[in-house]
């Protein structure tokens, strides 16, 4: 059983956005195997990629986990459907979202599952709240740090909740 270094972000806009980033993290600390060491403060994310909804509370948590990467997908998304997420379409409202943004240095490119997450380089709300726990972890693809992407990216939407 070998135990791996996960980073995790969360985010929710729909109901106590605050109040549900806080209880995934802590049903995230409930699964098997798996253990929460490290989380970021709260941020507030202006609405992405879709207008006319609430905006964004948004976080990122360390894990150490023995779970494989499909394991801790499955758990993650079984989280989702027990906090009552309604499918509501990408980028739509949702109560809460937890996307898997590194696993180790694995890189995992399957159907349904992509590691490290394909798109959090151009992410504010995902860099920010990462950058907090984690500036010196290395994007094992990029090859660059978390504090090197952040400063790459426009963080003006992305403020201390
Ligand atoms: P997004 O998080 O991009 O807003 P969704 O939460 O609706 O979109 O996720 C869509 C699908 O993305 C999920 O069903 C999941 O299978 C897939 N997926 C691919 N890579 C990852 C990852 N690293 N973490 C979480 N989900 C992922
Ligand atoms: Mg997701």
């Amino acid at each position: 059983m070998h135990v791996q270094k996960v980073f995790i972000a969360i985010g929710s806009n729909l109901g106590h956005r605050a109040a549900n980033c806080a209880r995934a993290i802590e049903l995230i600390g409930r699964l098997k195997d798996t253990e929460v060491v490290g989380k970021s403060s709260l941020y507030e994310t202006e609405p992405w990629g879709v207008t006319g909804q609430p905006g964004f509370i948004n976080a990122a948590v360390e894990v150490r986990t023995s779970l494989e990467p499909e394991e801790l997908l499955r758990a993650l998304k079984s989280i989702e459907a027990g906090m009552g997420r309604k499918e509501t379409g990408r980028w739509g409202p949702r109560t809460i979202d937890l996307d898997i943004i590194f696993y180790g240095d694995m890189v995992v490119e399957k159907e349904g599952l992509t590691i490290p997450h394909p798109r959090l380089q151009e992410r504010a709300f995902v860099l920010v709240p990462l950058n907090e726990i984690a500036p010196d972890f290395m994007h094992p693809v990029l090859k660059k740090t978390v504090s090197e992407l952040t400063a790459r990216t426009d963080t003006d939407g992305v403020r201390r909740f």
